[in-house]
Parts: C-alpha cells; sequence; structure tokens
C-alpha cells in the first residue's frame, strides 16, 4: 500500500456541542475510532437529557424572537447561498473529514457528498423563492387565504454513512422554512456536521437557529427524540431505531419523516445494456464501501444472460482497488467500525443453510495490518427467502438470483419488507413501463444507478420508511398551514340572547 497522505486539516481533540451560538463541553467522552488505522481520532462530549433541554430552549426561544423566522425572504436567500459558497470553499476540507472519519473513499466525497451537501442549501433557497399558496374565492361574501407559518423547532437525526450529505438536506430544508434546529449527528461520524456548524455561523446564521448535540442514541438521541418541546423531527438511519423514535415522539404527537432501511432489488433483464448494466449493479453495491441504504443489494439477473453477468461481475469485483480512502486510486474503502464488519461477516454464517453459494469474499480483507477492512462480497441464492436476501447488510455485499419472466421479477423485488430504491435494467420500453406499475418501492431507476432528484418525493414504502425529503415534502413537513377566512361582503348575523324575554 501507498504511503497515506499526510493529515492537511485539524481534526478537534474534543466534538463538543453547540447551544445557542456557544461550543458546550461535557464530562462524558465517547471515543471516534478511525476505521483506517483503528486508533482514537477524536472524542465527542456527549450531551445528556439537561444538555439536549438547553438545546431545545435555545432553539425555542431563538424561534420565538424571529431573528430567523420572520427574517425577509431575500435576506434568508442570502444567508442560505452563502452557506452553499463556504461548503464549496471548504469542499476539500470537508470530503477529507468525512472521508478520514467513515472511511468512505475521498474520491467519492469529494465527487459526490460534498457537492450535494452545497446543493441542498442552493436548491432550498431558490425553492423558497417559488413557493406559492391558495386563496379559494368560492364561498360568497369570504376570501379563505391559505398561509404558510414555519412550524418551530425541528430535531433533526442523522446516521454515520453518508453524514454530510444527508444532515445538510435536513439542515437546509429545516432553515429555508424559516426553523430553528437541534442536529444529532451520529456518535460514529460527528466530524463534518460539526464542522458544518462552523461554517452555518460563518454565514451569518443568528446564534441558537442551529444547535448540535453529540452523543449515543441511547443517551442524547432518546433525549432528543422524546423532548417534548419539538415540533417536527426528521430522522434518517435503521428501521429499528426509527421504531423507537417513532414512538417516542408519537408520546408528544410529533410528526416524524423516518428514511430507513433497504434491500433493493436491482433487476437485469436479457435485453439491457449489459456493460451499462454491469457498471450499475457494482456502482449501486460497492460505492460508499457499501453502506448506502439505497444499495442495489439484490441483484436479479434474467437467465438468459444470467451467467455471463454473474461472471462479469465476479471479474470486475476481484479487480476493485481496495485500500486507503483518502488515495486517490482507492474504490473500496474500510467499513465504519469494527462492530459493523462483525456484523457484515456474520451473514456468512447463514449461506450455507440457505444453499447459497459464495461467488467471491466473504471475509475481512487479508493483508492490511489494521483497518475494517471487507472483501467486496457476491453470492447466489436459491431463492428470495435466503437471509442474506431478506435483511440490510449494509456493506459490499451483493446477493444474486436468477429469474425467468418479468412477473417472476416482480414478485421478487416486492417479498420484502423494505421498499426504498428499485433498479431496472432493459431495452424495452414495455418493460420498463411494467417494472413501474408493478415495482413497490419510493423510487424506481430505469437503466440507471440512483439519480437523486430533489424536487422528487425521496422515501419508502413499508419498512424503509414515514413520509418524503424533496422541495414539496419538505415545505409540507417543516411548514404549518394555516387558513384565513376574511369577510367580504355582508352576511348577517344571528343575533343570540337578543330575543325578547
Ligand atoms: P442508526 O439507526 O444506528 O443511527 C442513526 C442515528 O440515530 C444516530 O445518530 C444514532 O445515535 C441515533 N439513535 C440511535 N438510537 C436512538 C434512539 N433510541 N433515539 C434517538 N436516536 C437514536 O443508523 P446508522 O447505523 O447510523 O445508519 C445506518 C442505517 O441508516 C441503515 O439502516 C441505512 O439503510 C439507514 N439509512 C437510510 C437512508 C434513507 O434515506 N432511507 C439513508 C442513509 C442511511
Amino acid at each position: 500500500m501507498l504511503a497515506r497522505a499526510k493529515p492537511e486539516y485539524a481534526i478537534p481533540e474534543v466534538c463538543r456541542n453547540f447551544v445557542n451560538g456557544q461550543w458546550v463541553n461535557s464530562s462524558v467522552r465517547l471515543p471516534v475510532i478511525n476505521p483506517v488505522d483503528e486508533q482514537v481520532l477524536t472524542e465527542i462530549a456527549e450531551a445528556d437529557a439537561g444538555l439536549v433541554d438547553d438545546a431545545v430552549g435555545s432553539a425555542r426561544r431563538t424561534f420565538e424572537k424571529g431573528t430567523w423566522s420572520k427574517l425577509g425572504l431575500e435576506e434568508r436567500q442570502k444567508v442560505l447561498f452563502r452557506i452553499a459558497d463556504l461548503i464549496d470553499e471548504h469542499a476539500d476540507e470537508l470530503a477529507w473529514l468525512e472521508s478520514m472519519n467513515i472511511g468512505s473513499p475521498l474520491s467519492q466525497c469529494r465527487g459526490r457528498h460534498v457537492p450535494r451537501a452545497a446543493y441542498n442549501f442552493r436548491f432550498f433557497a431558490e425553492y423558497i423563492s417559488q413557493s406559492r399558496s391558495d386563496a379559494y374565492t368560492q364561498l360568497d361574501n369570504y376570501l379563505s387565504v391559505v398561509t404558510r407559518e414555519p412550524v418551530g423547532v425541528a430535531a433533526l437525526i442523522g446516521p454515520w454513512n453518508a453524514p454530510i450529505a444527508l444532515t445538510s438536506m435536513k439542515i437546509a430544508a429545516a432553515l429555508a422554512f424559516g426553523n430553528c434546529c437541534v442536529v444529532k449527528p451520529s456518535e460514529i461520524s460527528p466530524l463534518t456536521a460539526l464542522r458544518m456548524v462552523d461554517l452555518i455561523r460563518e454565514s451569518g446564521v443568528p446564534d441558537g437557529v442551529v444547535n448540535l448535540v453529540n452523543g449515543s442514541g441511547a443517551v442524547t438521541g432518546a433525549a432528543l427524540a422524546s423532548h417534548p418541546d419539538i415540533d417536527v423531527l426528521s430522522f434518517t438511519g435503521g428501521t429499528a431505531t426509527g421504531r423507537a423514535i417513532m414512538s417516542a415522539a408519537g408520546q408528544n404527537l410529533t410528526p416524524v419523516t423516518l428514511e430507513l432501511g433497504g434491500k433493493s432489488a436491482n433487476i437485469i433483464f436479457d435485453d439491457a445494456d449489459f456493460e451499462r448494466a454491469l457498471d450499475g449493479a457494482l456502482i449501486s453495491i460497492f460505492s460508499n464501501n457499501g453502506q448506502q441504504c439505497l444499495a442495489g443489494s439484490r441483484i436479479l439477473v434474467q437467465e438468459g444472460i444470467a451467467e455471463r453477468f454473474i461472471d462479469a461481475f465476479v471479474q470486475r469485483t476481484r479487480n476493485l482497488r481496495i485500500g486507503d480512502p483518502l488515495l486517490p486510486e482507492t474504490e473500496v474503502g474500510p467499513l465504519a467500525t469494527k462492530q459493523h464488519l462483525d456484523r457484515v461477516h456474520s451473514f456468512v454464517d447463514t449461506l450455507e443453510a440457505d444453499g447459497c453459494k459464495l461467488l467471491i469474499g466473504g471475509n475481512p480483507c487479508a493483508g492490511f495490518e489494521k483497518g475494517f477492512y471487507y472483501e467486496p462480497t457476491a453470492v447466489l441464492a436459491p431463492d428470495n427467502k435466503a437471509v442474506v436476501c431478506q435483511e440490510e447488510i449494509f456493506g459490499p455485499f451483493a446477493a444474486f438470483q436468477i429469474f425467468k419472466t418479468p412477473q417472476q421479477a416482480w414478485d421478487i423485488a416486492n417479498d420484502s419488507k423494505f421498499g426504498l430504491l428499485g433498479y431496472v435494467w432493459t431495452s424495452n420500453y414495455a418493460t420498463a413501463m411494467a417494472a413501474h406499475e408493478h415495482v413497490k418501492s419510493g423510487v424506481l431507476c430505469i437503466n440507471s444507478p440512483i439519480i437523486r432528484e430533489l424536487r422528487a418525493p425521496f422515501g419508502g414504502y413499508k419498512e424503509s420508511g414515514v413520509g418524503r425529503e424533496s422541495g414539496a415534502a419538505c415545505e409540507a413537513f417543516y411548514s404549518e398551514l394555516k387558513t384565513t377566512a376574511f369577510l367580504t361582503g355582508d352576511v348577517p348575523l344571528r343575533k343570540l340572547g337578543a330575543g325578547e324575554a
């Protein structure tokens, strides 16, 4: 392995909490581990329930003061554009921090995740200038006008797998519609959210609008999710956590959006553009080291091309460049944590009983003295009942199945507790239309890996989530609708109590 590039950017010794414009420490420290050398990269100062309460209180008071919630649209836009510009100006640093923290290849962090974070702020800055609302005039003598108001305080809880891209989406949407927020990044990946908060402050967002609490899910996350003074909660993470969060928030009738897990089917028909489908299948399962909710982790191939396709896939998998995520040539880096590596590896134990054939991989990588590297893995499953076809593995682990007819493909695709994405590769228009009709997933990509169109809803069917994220979906979530009825004519009123005794 080549020597790794020297660190060029500072990593804070302690990731503190940001409450009402101040950095706040705490005595409970949790280590954050570098997935490449397994050393402590930094620590987080865990926010307990009291500090979470301070952060929510700060957001609430700031919201009521109106320094942000009542700021004129153009001023708000200017600040959001400034955040986007600052993210772009610090893109190398942010990508480096992300890659150091979670082990994602630097090229992917720099090429996709950080530009996406900047774009999220630009998108919502532009979106709010085009917002419209309704007026109803059908009722004689009344004009009913519908307006939107910011909802108040948003709790934003993020995962570790793509922190900057996903957390920036939540912050950008909450701020654009005039809210204050409390952000809780994953305890595994605090670095980019922390730096983003610095940049948000530099952009001119008033103190108290964006607060950040660090800590574990059990302590900090649970305190935030159950806090009675949050108005909405947006969560991205695992399905089990989503359940706990929805129950906690439900006690306060706090509305939630949940972006959860997936086990998406990537369906490749005989008539697909072979090379393009092959590229797409590899991208869908091995990008971000396989740690993506939207991974095409069940690859269904039609029998006419199955053998050739699977052979080519295995060959390309063998050639993947695994290594230090900071090196430009690296295509697959280490998994984020040792615990996650062990979990991914544990699925190999299920293969024999389920009759699956291991095609490649299936072990932690040899040849690395340190680091949570896992071999890119592919298996062939006899049917969709196999554990590796049902459970989200969230690693570089593809499960192939072979199908005969389109109907079989739809049945296999839909036989899942998840329903986040679907991918279909075909040159037949009718097959594409049939996929559109039959595949039960929140997003379906035809002849393409994931394309995230922010104007269009993103989210999952079934256990993949509740609610959607998009311009309009976020507008609905982060604002309250108010109907005001104006009397415009002469409407006599009944005179209660004015009768003769
Ligand atoms: P996770 O559920 O373990 O943690 C996510 C966040 O929730 C973390 O900040 C964690 O501290 C917090 N948390 C944990 N327990 C909590 C509790 N009881 N109350 C409040 N907060 C709590 O998820 P993860 O391992 O960080 O991320 C991986 C999962 O996220 C995968 O299942 C993946 O599919 C999913 N994901 C979904 C999307 C999507 O858009 N659908 C995107 C990315 C990741």
